[in-house]
């Protein structure tokens, strides 16, 4: 396990390095964490280097349920019986049940081994969540009487949030993924098409009064709004392309998945399966919402078909035109 060191973001604001960007706020030997790491072994990690200083862990706020996010959970929660650790009650019972992670992406049912023992989708181990944030409204939180203001951003996950530090440091979960990680999927894993774009808008907007924006996978980033834009871009791109292929005939979420596999030699293994197919369901869900496509099930077969005279043009530029 290679150590990890805190980069100041501001004044009592810092963030992890490496591929996890865990929030860490201190202040008076006293510190909350934004997330907790993917594993046993980074949560270790971070407690080292902090009890190296005399530092007490009193808090986590986790931003969302993955197991990347929350991985950490139980080491400090079995170290530190009294810490505290806040979600959002539509991530809880995520958090607490690791099965509960494993199942939705396996149709609702018994989860394959696979998925079950994939770190980032599930923690390998349950924590109590022992503070609610009330879903789906921004409010403000008091830990150790210091200030933490929790902004929804849904999308990725269904109960995601961003969450301010008392510095004025945006820690933003999985809103938005770095430049590498960005580059490295080219289908991004949101799971609600129409709340993410909504969420883009909420977080552009936050920019300008920002003193520092973390990502989770991506750290420090001094530009976020052209990030945004490639965002925003690669989700209509995906959009449209699933519509194209749909007005060549109606196809299943496997078949859609599989062509989009293929094109972008996403390589043939479960999870990377999992994590192409459940978006392409939300990309669905989204244009069946639109009412562009329905679904169908035909012989056994449930296919999503393009509706008749749909407009040509998605893009928000162009206008749209009936056939
Ligand atoms: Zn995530």
């Amino acid at each position: 396990m290679a150590k990890i060191n805190l980069i100041l973001a501001k004044n009592n604001s810092f963030y992890c390095d490496g591929i996890f960007s865990i929030g860490v706020y201190i202040k008076e030997k006293k510190a909350v964490l934004i997330d907790s790491g993917i594993s046993k072994d980074v949560a270790k990690e971070i407690d080292k280097l902090l009890t190296h200083d005399h530092i007490q862990i009193e808090a986590i706020i986790n931003t969302h349920c993955h197991g990347d996010h929350c991985g950490g959970n139980a080491f400090f929660q079995q170290k530190y019986p009294k810490i505290k650790i806040f979600s959002t009650e539509t991530e809880k019972p995520f958090i607490e049940d690791p099965l509960l992670a494993p199942i939705c992406f396996c149709g609702g049912a018994a989860a394959f081994e696979g998925i079950k023992k994939c770190k980032p989708i599930a923690p390998q181990q349950p924590s109590k969540v022992t503070e609610l944030i009330a879903p789906y409204e921004d409010q403000k939180i008091l830990i150790c009487d210091e200030k933490f203001e929790i902004i929804t951003l849904p999308g990725h996950t269904r109960g995601m949030v961003a969450v301010k530090s008392p510095d004025n440091v945006l820690y933003c979960g999985d809103a938005v993924f770095g430049g590498d990680t960005f580059r490295k999927y080219p289908i991004l894993f949101y799971t609600f098409i129409g709340d993410t774009l909504k969420s883009f808008k909420k977080l552009r907007a936050l920019i300008p009064s920002m003193d520092a924006i973390i990502l989770y996978h991506g750290g420090k980033v001094d530009d976020l709004g052209p990030l945004i834009n490639d965002h925003e871009k690669l989700i209509n791109e995906t959009k449209n392309t699933i519509l194209s292929m749909l007005r060549e005939g109606p196809l299943s979420i496997e078949e859609i998945t599989a062509k989009i596999m293929q094109t972008n030699e996403i390589p043939d293994d479960l999870i990377s399966y999992v994590l192409t197919k459940t978006p392409i369901q939300a990309y669905l869900a989204e244009l069946e919402h639109e009412k562009l496509v329905e679904i169908r099930v035909t012989k056994g077969i449930r296919r999503a078909q393009i509706i008749d005279k749909i407009p040509i043009h998605l893009s928000h530029e162009a206008p749209a035109v009936m056939l």
